[in-house]
C-alpha cells in the first residue's frame, strides 16, 4: 500500500487543509462528550434536523428526507436521515464515541494542605498516570444545583484564564521514585489538581481552602456541596495544532476518539437530500470505560429512538424494530494503533497501521485468543472493501500490536449483538490515550471520504 500523500492533486491538498482546520476548531472547542453533543446538535440543527421530542405523540408522519435526532441526557445523540427505501430494510450506520480519557473531579474534592489547596480527582478510562502531570490543565463540566439550575464550567482555555496543574517529584529527590514500576510512578491519588495558595485573612485554619470557595461563590455561584452533583472533567488545556515541519499530522486531546467522530459527522450531513437506504449517526458516551450507563453503548437509547421513528411510520411494531436492526450496517468508527518505530517491538508489520495509509479496518480486536471482540464476517468486509475501491478510498487492515501484547475493546461488539453486519473502521493514532495524541491529516481525509461512500453505497 503506498502513502497516499504520493497522489495527493492540488485541490485534494487544500481540502485537506480546509479538513485540518475545521477539525482543529472542533477539537478546541469540544473536549468533553456533552461538548460535543452540544456542538453536533448546533450544527445539524442549521442542517433542517429535527429533535424527534417536539415530533413524538403528535400523529406526525415520517416521509422520505426527514432529518431527525434524539438527544440522550446531553451525552449521547443519534441522527437519522430517512430514505426512500422501507426502514425495515435496515439502516447505513456510522457510531462513534465522544468520551475520551481523562480525570474527573471527585464528589468531595476539595482541600487544603501546608497552604496549598487542591481538588482531588478520580481518572477515568485507560491512562498512564505519568503523563498527566506537569501540564496545563483546564476544568470542563456541569455542576447541577438542587433548585434545578445546571451550570457550564469552563476554565483554562481562554489565552487569559488561569491552568490547573498536578505535580510531580523533582528530579533531584527522584532516586527512590525513578526505581519503581512506571504503573506506580504517579499513583492515582497523587492525581490531585494545585488549585490555590492565597489564605484568606482572616481564616486561622485552612484559609486557603476557604478562599477557593470565596472565588467558587462569587465567580460561578457554586458552592462547596454542590460538588456532590457535578461532573467536572479534568482535560489538557489548550488548542488543537498542526504537527510536524510539513503540517501533515495534528496533535491534540482527543484523537480518541473524536478524529472519527467528526468526519462521520461531516459524512452523515453530506448524505443526498433523499437517501436510498436511511442512514444513521450514533456518538455515544462511556466507550473508554466499558459501554456502561445510561449514554454508554450497551443502553437502549438507541434502540429507544429508534422505536419512536418506526411509531412515526405507523408500523412500529417489535418485529419491525427488530428487521430494522439487523438489518443495518455499521462502520464502528473507532480509532486503532498507529505503528511507532519508537516501539517497533510491540508491532507486527504486515497487520499494522501506518500513518498516511489511510483508513483503518480492524475485523477484530479484543485480546489473547480474540476474546470480548466482534470478529466482523468475510462477507461483510467484501463489501467494505468494493465500496472503498469504487471510491478510490485509501484502507489498510490492521490489528492491535502482536498477538498477546495487550488488547482493546470498542463498541463493535455491542452494535453486533442485534444481528447487524459491522466492523471497526477508522484513524491510526499515535500516543493513544495520552494527553496529546496525534493523527495523520491524509487518514483524516481518507476517512471523511470512505464515510460519505459508505452511507451511500452500503
Ligand atoms: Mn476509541
Ligand atoms: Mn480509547
Amino acid at each position: 500500500m503506498e502513502n497516499v500523500w504520493k497522489r495527493y492533486t492540488e485541490k485534494d491538498r487544500v481540502n485537506i487543509h480546509e479538513l485540518g482546520e475545521r477539525y482543529k476548531d472542533f477539537l478546541s472547542r469540544a473536549k468533553t462528550e456533552r461538548e460535543c453533543v452540544s456542538h453536533f446538535i448546533r450544527e445539524a440543527e442549521k442542517k433542517g434536523y429535527r429533535n424527534i421530542l417536539d415530533l413524538m405523540d403528535s400523529g406526525y408522519t415520517l416521509r422520505p428526507g426527514d432529518k431527525l435526532y434524539a438527544n440522550g441526557m446531553g451525552k449521547t445523540v443519534v441522527f437519522f436521515h430517512i430514505g426512500r427505501r422501507p426502514l425495515e430494510e435496515g439502516m447505513n450506520m456510522l457510531c462513534a464515541h465522544i468520551d475520551s480519557p481523562r480525570m474527573d473531579i471527585k464528589q468531595v474534592p476539595l482541600y487544603e494542605d501546608s497552604d496549598l489547596a487542591y481538588l482531588d480527582t478520580h481518572y477515568y478510562g485507560g491512562i498512564k498516570k505519568y503523563q498527566w502531570v506537569t501540564i496545563p490543565l483546564a476544568l470542563h463540566g456541569v455542576v447541577a444545583k438542587k433548585d434545578g439550575q445546571v451550570i457550564s464550567v469552563n476554565i483554562g482555555e481562554e489565552e487569559d484564564d488561569p491552568v490547573l496543574y498536578i505535580s510531580d517529584l523533582l528530579i533531584h529527590l527522584s532516586r527512590e521514585q525513578l526505581e519503581k514500576k512506571a504503573s506506580l510512578v504517579i499513583e492515582g491519588e497523587q492525581l490531585d489538581l494545585l488549585v490555590g495558595s492565597i489564605p484568606l485573612a482572616e481564616e486561622e485554619k485552612d484559609g486557603v481552602k476557604a478562599n477557593i470557595l470565596n472565588i467558587l461563590k462569587k465567580k460561578y455561584q457554586i458552592e462547596e456541596e454542590d460538588f456532590l452533583s457535578a461532573e467536572i472533567e479534568v482535560v489538557p488545556a489548550g488548542k488543537a495544532r498542526d504537527c510536524g515541519l510539513d503540517r501533515s499530522m495534528i496533535a491534540a486531546y482527543g484523537h480518541d476518539d473524536r478524529s472519527c467522530a467528526y468526519p462521520s459527522f461531516e459524512a452523515m450531513m453530506d448524505t443526498p437530500e433523499v437517501p436510498d437506504r436511511t442512514t444513521c449517526c450514533l456518538m455515544v458516551d462511556k466507550e473508554e470505560i466499558g459501554s456502561v450507563g445510561a449514554t454508554g453503548m450497551e443502553s437502549r437509547f438507541f434502540e429507544n429512538a429508534l422505536a419512536e421513528i418506526l411509531a412515526f411510520t405507523g408500523r412500529e411494531s417489535d418485529l419491525a424494530l427488530r428487521r430494522c436492526l439487523s438489518r443495518s450496517r455499521m462502520l464502528s468508527t473507532d480509532v486503532s494503533a498507529a505503528y511507532d518505530p519508537a516501539f517497533s517491538r510491540v508491532f507486527e508489520k504486515k497487520n499494522t497501521a501506518f500513518f498516511g495509509k489511510g483508513l483503518v479496518i480492524n475485523k477484530y480486536t479484543g485480546s489473547g485468543g480474540k476474546f470480548r471482540c466482534n470478529d466482523a464476517n468475510a462477507e461483510y468486509l467484501a463489501k467494505i472493501r468494493r465500496i472503498f475501491d469504487e471510491n478510490d478510498v485509501a484502507f489498510q487492515t490492521s490489528e492491535v500490536g502482536k498477538v498477546d501484547q495487550g488488547g482493546a475493546g470498542t463498541i463493535a461488539y455491542f452494535a453486533s449483538l442485534y444481528g447487524m453486519d459491522v466492523v471497526d473502521c477508522g484513524l491510526a493514532v499515535l500516543s493513544m490515550h495520552s494527553p496529546m495524541e496525534v493523527i495523520s491529516k491524509a487518514d483524516l481525509y481518507e476517512a471523511r471520504k470512505g464515510y460519505i461512500a459508505f452511507l451511500k453505497g452500503a
